[in-house]
């Protein structure tokens, strides 16, 4: 896992020779680096891609002064499992494994810890970046201060970081959680509330409907007093299987859990979303069928799948992120028009200089939605609902996670963004004619092909995304 820092220069120098060829010509690339946590389809072109993905090693664990220094295409997994050999951890661990350094910062990624600590960009120092002329430079916040804030939630459309020097906090053997049942949207909302402005380090929630859900507090803990649970195993529930369990049983209740299962718990199934898959192949979801299928059901499989099946048009895959206080009425419109549940709610602490993020908002307290369900209908009403959600959220005064499908007008989307000041970024950094815009990347313009014979074959023959 480790590379030493001379390989990493040569890896580095070679990305910079490929970018100044590719300047020379005008030429726009994507930044491919194999795998991906987005929904939308991705498609590689031979001769406009840069390759990053051998940038997949850490250089530096200094636990002295509590920071790593690690290449962007190094996995949640890897990262942890290495961080965790000197008793520290990042402060945001994205829930899904695969989900890179690189993509989490370029994609706005978040997690139960993000009430305290931000997004998981939020604790990074510094990022070695090569420019779209092929420059390298360093950025940090006093250094080319404009590009390390307005990198994170860029998409690649600003540079590519080809390393990150990330602060790291001391960790424990397990997470000590605390479920607390509550009975409506309102309840929920408050409760997130109140406990965001206490000391707890981890608090996300799941309505499992719109009178019925749980709201779970963890801490660090080396105490192993209570009952224990696990989620990395065959034999292990779903954790939102698990958390309904409880929540309909008991009021408050408290377990212990190992702290790799309870930071990647809702890998297996990821959330819920892997039972539509269950139905699409008319599986029935049971005990014994999700011990069976286990393998198939973690959410780089699923990651895999989906992609190589093109199926994401039938489901409503959204994160979207409200100031708390109109959070309840989103809520109320995501029960009348979609009626999707179980749907997750994780406070994050709001943005302060990173202008393109998710949680960039005027407010207290951020709460992100996720609402991930499948879609009845035509492929027009799909496209209709996603218009109504997206107006919604801007009604709201809120943001969507740009990770997933968006069907915004660019005038739409340049209403929400600061288009005057993007551009000079773009223009300073050398982005323009090399990397495609925030908004060509994240809107989605066609309808996806469905291809399901021939997308099982491909999944089964490579982990890779595709280059064609
Ligand atoms: C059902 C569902 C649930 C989700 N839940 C969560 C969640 O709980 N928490 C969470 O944090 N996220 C969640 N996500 C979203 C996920 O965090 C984002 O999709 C994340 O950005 C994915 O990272 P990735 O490593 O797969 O990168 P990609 O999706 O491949 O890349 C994201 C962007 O980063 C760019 N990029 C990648 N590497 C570099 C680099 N080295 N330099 C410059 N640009 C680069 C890519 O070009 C791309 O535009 C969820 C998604 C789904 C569908």
């Amino acid at each position: 896992m480790m590379k030493s820092l001379k390989q990493h220069i040569a890896d580095v120098q070679n990305i910079q020779k490929q970018m100044e060829e590719f300047f020379a010509y005008d030429q726009k690339v994507k930044i491919y680096h194999g795998t991906t946590n987005s929904t939308r389809a991705q498609k590689f072109e031979k001769g406009k891609y840069i390759d990053v993905s051998n940038l997949d090693h850490i250089i530096e664990i200094n636990t002295a002064q509590q920071y790593i220094l690690v290449e962007p295409n190094v996995p949640m997994d890897k990262l942890v499992e290495e961080t965790l050999r000197c008793g520290l951890v990042p402060p945001v661990v994205m829930e899904f494994p695969g989900i890179t350094v690189g993509g989490g910062i370029q994609g706005g990624a978040g997690e139960s810890s993000s009430c305290k600590y931000g997004l998981f960009h939020d604790a990074s120092l510094e990022y070695e970046m090569v420019l779209g002329n092929g420059e390298i430079i360093m950025t940090s916040p006093s250094q080319n201060e404009d590009l390390f804030y307005s990198t994170a939630c860029s998409y690649g459309s600003l540079g590519i970081i080809t390393l990150v020097k990330l602060r790291l906090i001391p960790s424990k053997k397990f997470i000590h959680l605390t479920y607390y049942s509550v009975g409506s949207f309102d309840e929920a909302i408050n409760f997130l509330s109140e406990k965001c402005s206490g000391s707890a380090n981890f608090i996300d929630g799941i309505m499992f409907a719109k009178d019925h859900g749980t709201i779970m507090i963890g801490d660090f803990s080396d105490k192993k007093e209570l009952p224990v649970s696990t989620f990395g195993k065959p034999a292990d529930e779903w954790f939102y299987l698990h958390a309904n369990k409880i929540s309909k049983q008991y009021k408050k209740y408290e377990e212990i859990i190992p702290i790799r299962d309870y930071l990647f718990r809702y890998d297996i199934g990821g959330f819920w979303v892997g039972r539509y898959f269950f139905t699409f192949f008319k599986i029935p979801f049971i005990k014994i069928t999700a011990y069976i299928f286990y393998r198939l059901f973690n959410t780089r499989t699923l990651y895999r799948l989906l992609h190589s099946t093109n199926i994401s048009q039938q489901y409503f895959v959204q994160d979207l992120s409200l100031p708390s206080n109109s959070a309840l009425e989103f809520l109320q419109f995501i029960d009348k028009k979609l009626h999707i549940y179980p749907l997750w709610l994780c406070p994050l602490r709001p943005g302060k200089n990173d202008k393109l993020s998710p949680n960039y908002i005027d407010t207290n307290l951020v709460i992100n939605v996720g609402v991930w369900g499948e879609l009845k209908g035509s492929y027009d009403q799909f496209i209709k609902i996603n218009h109504e959600v997206e107006k919604e959220v801007y009604d709201l005064h809120g943001r969507k996670v740009l990770y997933a499908h968006s069907y915004y007008s660019r005038e739409q989307f340049w209403n929400i963004y600061d288009y005057k000041w993007y551009k000079e970024i773009r223009d300073k950094y050398f982005a323009n004619s090399v990397f495609p815009d925030i908004y060509e990347k994240i809107k989605v313009t066609k309808r996806y092909k469905r291809s399901i014979l021939s997308g099982l074959w491909q999944a089964w023959r490579s982990s890779k995304l595709p280059i064609e």
